[in-house]
């Protein structure tokens, strides 16, 4: 410890490429540090200046040769470091070299190796985590997380956003009538639908049961009126097609992003109260309220 509070007091670099380029400048210099000390002792300097100017220049081109050399050689362990540090830091995926065979080369291919098959697992993680096996669809992880970053987005920008709560109606009778697949099969149905009514930038998610949201950024109410009833008919549709007639219907409420809304918890509660309303009217309608 003491050594090593020395050394960082006469300036030894703390870096480790700077660490090895001094062990290096030492190390070239030590022949020529020996003659000059030599010379010095038998009283012969003034004599040796041609041959020690000699010495001066071989040490010198030495020791550019060997730092051009060992930085050559410290390449591998920089760039592995700088792929790692890229990975942890911005999940920059590294693009090390994977052909070379000697150790430095195992190293990069090594490194390049596991981050890669790390960020597909994290992504599949990732994708797991926020999708509805079921149906594919989005999740109420995703949700929180991502919708909720969506609708504080458009209300910073002061862009439109509305948000469709859909539920099937009487979806337990339809599960007690026609068994527990017969109820999958219905919300894979209904999720397809929704999928296919909406554009690439809205985001379709099951909540959970047989609880659907549709969020519709740079979307005002009357549009979202229509794209609303669009998914209405549109799982009608597919379900009288593939299940049967007058097997479901689907009751929704609508909300769009109002001056006073603080966020995501604002826009969906006044959605789902247009749900309840339209449950309460009778079911199979949509209310924008
Ligand atoms: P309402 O018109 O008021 O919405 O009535 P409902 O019967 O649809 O409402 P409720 O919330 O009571 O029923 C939802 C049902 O959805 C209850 C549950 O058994 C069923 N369910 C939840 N998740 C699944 C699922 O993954 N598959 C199937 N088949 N059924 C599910
Ligand atoms: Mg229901």
């Amino acid at each position: 410890m003491r050594l090593y509070a020395f050394m960082q007091g006469v300036g030894w670099p703390k870096s480790y490429v700077g660490k090895i380029l001094a062990i290096c400048f030492v190390g070239t210099h030590v022949p020529l540090v020996s003659i000059v000390l030599w010379l010095v002792l038998r009283g012969e300097m003034r004599d040796s200046l041609p041959i020690l100017g000699v010495a001066l220049v071989a040490t010198l081109i030495g020791t550019a040769l060997t730092f051009a050399g060992v930085a050559g050689m410290l390449a591998p362990v920089v760039q592995s470091t700088a792929a790692l540090d890229g990975y942890s830091a911005e999940r920059r995926r590294p693009a090390l070299p994977t052909n070379y065979r000697d150790a430095a080369g195992r190293l990069m291919a090594s490194v390049q190796s596991t981050v890669l098959s790390l960020d597909e697992t994290v992504g599949e993680l990732q994708s797991r985590a926020t999708t509805d096996p079921l149906t594919g669809l989005r999740n109420r992880h995703w949700l929180s997380d991502q919708g909720v970053k969506m609708v504080e987005a458009a209300k910073r920008r002061g862009e439109a956003m509305s948000l469709l709560v859909i539920d099937i109606d009487r979806f337990k009778s339809l599960n007690d009538m026609h068994g527990h697949l017969f109820g999958d099969q219905a919300l894979i149905i209904v999720a397809d639908a929704l999928r296919e009514s909406v554009r690439r930038v809205d985001q379709a998610v099951r909540m959970g049961g047989d609880e659907f949201c549709v969020l519709l950024p740079g979307t005002e109410a009357a549009l979202a009126s229509e794209i609303a009833e669009r998914i209405r008919q549109a799982a009608r549709l597919s379900v009288d097609r593939l299940l049967g007639p007058d097997v479901l219907t689907l009751s929704i409420g609508l909300s769009e992003l109002g001056a006073s809304d603080t966020g995501f918890v604002d826009l969906y509660s006044r959605a789902d109260g247009n749900l309840y309303r339209a449950k309460a009217r009778g079911r199979d309608q949509l209310v924008v309220g």
